[in-house]
């Protein structure tokens, strides 16, 4: 039987809070969360997708989680589509010579194999697609989309969506300036979708630029003189279903057998882009989510929470949300009426400014009590109304309500993040021990409060996900 009446906290959630707290800020939690994930990513640096270095960090978690967690860990299996990188090369060959940095994008189509040149037209917007394409200057091209930064949302379409309309009009191949605000001459990787919305284009070769090559484009473009491309990207062609990865699951069981079925869920992707080391994108978040469940239990040792709380690390996020996707698939009606709240970290594990919920005016207030004890020590506490979290929006389908780690650096723009999301410069220098402290104590009262209140967060209509195919974080 489901938890019913008034959702309130328990009455030891503040003395319990400030505990949780004191040990991962002061005591021996202190620096856990970024010791353990650099070392993690320095041993595991590649984890697409696919590759023999992602399941063998699996396979490290799983162990570490049994024989140093004392959990009882499982993996999930899932079949997802096979897309590997391979040489890839892009150079402007006139009105000048030189090399562009490049990255060619998911499921991007190899070119043949000795490349392809093509001359190029620069367009900043999809209307400018089109009215380049009535003009006949997009058949027979290569298509350089030079679009300005406008916010991740937003500018990523070009990235997920660009190629295949270049496609339908003809074009031999696309290249993308790449979704970051920053241009340092740094390509950043992401998927591209050739089936969109049931509305199928032809795979063509695709490519990220960096910011800095697509606005030179742009420029020889303005000066009368097009830019001739060469092109070789040498991938492997996107095979449907041919690939296995495994979700993890760990449980700490709750205590109180009239409620102990009920679930609050901490998750985090364990898979990453095969550039930089996937430090933030989101080794970050799995480790603070780990590092929260630890804190829990090592905190309050004679304590054990009423309901479960439950760690999920996804793979498969960066090449589509397989891993996401395909446990909502599973475990959707069995679970949707015991899931209290799913929270996600994978926007950065900066300075934690609080969480996103869906749900109703109900479920956040609700939420605002779970995180009022870190108000005086953190000031982490804000409940912001919105579906977010990538591998877990499909749940707020069935009414579950869902969030993100809200995080970003004190001094630096909501951006930052996007700086280095994908690129080389994911390493485990953007980290800091201590933001990663914070988080991981925003991870670990909220977990705690909600696994020992009166109720399951109380709940808001069902909300749909984005009827768009969705893509990585
Ligand atoms: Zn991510």
């Amino acid at each position: 039987m489901a938890s019913s009446g008034q959702f309130q906290l328990s009455k030891d959630a503040a003395s319990h809070s400030k505990r949780v707290i004191d040990y991962v800020i002061r005591g021996p939690g202190r620096g856990k969360a970024f010791e353990r994930m650099s070392d993690f990513v320095d041993c595991f640096s590649s984890r697409m997708a696919g590759t023999r270095e992602l399941e063998c960090a699996i396979d490290w978690a799983v162990a570490e989680l049994r024989t140093s967690d004392f959990l009882d860990a499982q993996t999930e299996e899932f079949r997802m589509p096979r897309w590997s990188r391979g040489l890839e090369e892009a150079s402007i060959v006139s009105p000048v010579r030189r090399k562009l940095s490049m990255l060619s994008l998911g499921y991007s189509a190899p070119t043949l194999p000795g490349g392809i040149e093509a001359d190029c037209i620069v367009v900043h917007s999809f209307n400018e697609l089109d009215s380049a394409a009535a003009q006949g200057l997009v058949r027979g091209r290569i298509v350089v989309f030079n679009q300005p930064w406008a916010g991740y949302d937003s500018t990523r379409q070009f990235r997920n969506h660009g190629p295949s309309l270049a496609s339908k009009f003809g074009a031999v191949a696309a290249l993308v300036r790449s979704v970051t605000p920053l241009a340092v001459d740094s390509p950043h990787a992401g998927v591209t979708l050739f089936d969109a919305a049931g509305a199928t284009a032809s795979p063509i070769p695709a490519a990220c630029l960096a910011p800095d090559d697509a606005e030179a484009l742009a420029r020889w473009q303005r000066r009368q003189q097009t830019p001739r491309i060469r092109l070789s990207i040498q991938c492997s062609p996107t095979e449907l279903d041919s690939i296995r990865s495994r979700n993890i699951v760990a449980d700490l069981p709750g205590c109180d057998p009239a409620v102990a079925h009920e679930l609050v869920v901490l998750c985090a992707h364990i898979d990453c882009w095969d550039v930089g080391q996937g430090a933030m994108d989101d080794a970050g978040g799995v480790f603070v989510a780990w590092e929260a469940l630890r804190t829990i239990r090592q905190a309050l040792q004679e304590h054990r929470t009423r309901r479960t709380i439950r760690l999920i690390l996804f793979s498969g996020e960066e090449l589509g949300l397989w891993g996401g996707r395909l446990y909502f698939e599973a475990h959707s009606s069995e679970l949707a009426g015991r899931l209290s709240y799913m929270l996600e970290t994978d926007g950065g594990t900066f300075d934690p400014r609080g969480v996103t919920c869906s749900g109703s005016a109900a479920t956040t207030a609700a939420l605002r009590t779970v995180l009022q004890p870190l108000e005086s020590s953190l000031g982490a506490c804000n409940v912001f109304e919105k579906l977010d979290g990538p591998d877990i929006t499909e749940w707020a389908s069935v009414g579950v309500p869902v969030g993100n780690l809200v995080t970003q650096r004190t001094g630096e723009s909501a951006d930052f993040y996007f700086q280095f999301h994908h690129s080389r410069g994911d390493t485990v220098s953007v980290q800091d021990p201590f933001e990663m402290d914070r988080c991981t104590a925003v991870m670990a009262v909220v977990a705690l409060n909600l696994a020992d209140a009166s109720t399951m967060l109380p709940r808001g209509p069902e909300q749909a996900a984005d009827k768009e195919p969705r893509l990585e974080a």
